[in-house]
């Protein structure tokens, strides 16, 4: 079995150091904070606990498939309970529309708003299970870096295969998808955000993410008790358990290429030999800084954009709101003009939509009695030459607070607040090493190649594999989990296969 470095320790990062324990490899984690679990991770002070980066836990299959590796079951790591709505959603006209966790009540509730709408919603659905089939069949769980590895066309051009390729529905937006079921403006709106878990614009991304849509709503909104940084917790349980190695404050400046393989990893002077590599740092500026030379020329002449930033405000407050949800929406007033500003204007949208976080509607103790552990995440641009966030958040704050006064019922939140952090792009861009202060790595923007990212095993060095939000299948908690899934399975395929090897 071979001996494997990991760079960074994002869930990405923790998924693939257990399952190469699991099989057998020797893993030694490195990580430059002093915390495992990268953008998964915890504020907890003056009472008040605010989970710092991602909120909603969706797929909980692709976590249960890495602790099933080691013949474990994730219920004796993981509390996960099922939400119910799944989204609360505030609109500029006073609308308020929950999505109900069960496909039939959601439809109702849709009805209710719009009658023909409760149909339209039903066909999206159908499309989105399509959608979200023909992936988990050809797109998740193996390396992939573009359509050829999807499908063999020649060698299995059948009409079946015909029929997954068209339901792909390449010539189509995730927006033209959504207008050609959805009339009502609000219904479209609350469905076009799903593409908002990869930082994406609905009017540039394709028609294949509306599967998105059907792994949230066929498999559920689940929250781990302890918030989403259990989910870091646990997967460092079990790594320990499987005798992974975690060394933290040691950031890594390079990678050592000899004869176009991964031979050492450098940190801090230290040279440090590995059998392989594994990346779970942005894998745009893994090999633009720890590799260079003719590996970052062949792979960065495809141009790769980082998807959106954000601004989060963590609120601690002394009396809830108890009109809110666990996880809300309040929607912008003109989605065109919102996508318009933050995808192809480079500038914070002036009438932006907030999601809030209110944890203390599952798990009593984020705040004290009373209270509320406010979590307002605003999606901004990924960083340009220009912005500074150390200037434009006192204004973009007070744009927030006036939104959540004016859409959300919160106008006193002002008296409210007893406890206030913020996170800014640049401390994103700081704390996470990501690129351009991405939340969910590249943009999947172009409607053939939107969905393709970095492939898990590196075409360019040999050893060398990606792991997390930038590198395929994608960003968020599962897929930046499935990553790390597929880069440990690729890695083990290589060195348990003499021929793949050499
Ligand atoms: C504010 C916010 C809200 C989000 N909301 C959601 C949500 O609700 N639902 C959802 O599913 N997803 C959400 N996400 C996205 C989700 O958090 C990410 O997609 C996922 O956590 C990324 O995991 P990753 O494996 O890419 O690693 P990352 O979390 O990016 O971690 C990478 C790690 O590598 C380390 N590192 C980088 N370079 C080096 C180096 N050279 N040497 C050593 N260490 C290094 C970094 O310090 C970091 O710890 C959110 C993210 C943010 C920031």
């Amino acid at each position: 079995m071979s001996s494997v470095g990991i760079i960074g320790s994002g869930l990405g990062g923790l998924a693939a150091a257990a399952t190469l324990a699991a099989r057998g490899h020797k893993v030694t984690v490195l990580e430059k904070n002093d915390w495992l679990g990268g953008k998964a991770a915890e504020l907890n002070e003056e009472g008040f606990r605010f989970d710092m980066g991602p909120t909603i836990l969706t797929m909980p299959r692709v976590l249960e498939r890495v602790f099933s590796e080691a013949g474990r079951d994730m219920a004796d790591y993981l509390d996960l309970r099922r939400l119910d709505p799944q989204w609360r959603c505030f609109y500029d006209d006073g609308t308020v529309l929950d999505l109900k966790g069960d496909k039939g009540a959601a439809a109702r509730a849709i009805g209710a708003l719009s009658p023909e709408d409760a149909a339209g919603f039903e066909r999206f659905m159908a499309v989105a299970n399509r959608l979200s089939d023909v992936s988990d069949r050809f797109f998740f769980w193996r390396s992939v870096e573009d359509l050829r590895d999807t499908m063999n066309l020649k060698q299995n051009m059948s009409l079946a295969t015909l029929s997954d390729v068209m339901a792909l529905r390449m010539h189509r937006t995730v927006a033209g998808q959504i207008k050609k079921d959805i009339r009502d403006p609000r219904v479209v709106q609350m469905l076009e955000h799903f593409i908002q878990y990869v930082g994406s614009s609905p009017l540039a991304s394709p028609a294949v993410l509306c599967g998105i849509a059907q792994m949230q709503m066929g498999e559920g909104v689940w929250y781990p008790i302890g918030g989403t940084r259990a989910v870091p917790t646990a997967l460092t349980r079990l790594g320990e358990e499987l005798g992974v190695d975690y060394r933290t404050g040691v950031d890594v400046s390079s990678i050592e290429v000899e004869n176009g393989r991964a031979m050492a990893v450098i940190a801090d002077g230290e040279r440090m030999v590995f059998d392989k590599v594994v990346s779970n740092m942005d894998s745009v500026r893994t090999y633009r800084e720890l590799i260079g030379g003719k590996a970052w020329r062949d792979f960065g002449h495809a141009k790769r954009e980082a998807a959106c930033s954000g601004v989060v405000l963590y609120l601690g407050l002394d009396r809830a709101y108890d009109h809110l949800a666990h996880h809300n929406f309040v929607f912008s007033r003109d989605p065109k003009e919102e996508f318009r500003a933050i995808y192809d204007e480079g500038r914070p949208a002036p009438d932006p939509t907030a999601y809030i976080a209110a944890p203390a509607r599952t798990e009593a103790g984020v705040a004290p009695e009373g209270g509320e552990a406010l979590y307002v995440l605003v999606h901004t641009p990924h960083l340009r030459p220009g912005h500074d966030w150390s200037k434009m958040l006192p204004e973009y704050r007070r744009t927030i607070l006036d939104k959540l006064g004016r859409a959300a019922g919160m106008g006193d939140i002002e008296e409210r607040i007893v406890f206030e952090r913020t996170l800014t792009p640049q401390d994103i861009h700081d704390r996470y090493k990501v690129l351009d202060g991405a939340i969910y790595g590249l943009v999947s923007h172009g409607r053939m190649n939107g969905a393709f990212k970095p492939g898990n095993r590196s075409r360019q060095v040999r050893d060398l594999y990606l792991a997390g939000g930038s590198a395929h299948p994608g960003p968020g908690m599962p897929m930046a989990l499935m990553s790390g899934w597929i880069a440990a399975d690729s890695l083990h395929q290589d060195a348990t296969s003499n021929v793949a090897a050499e």
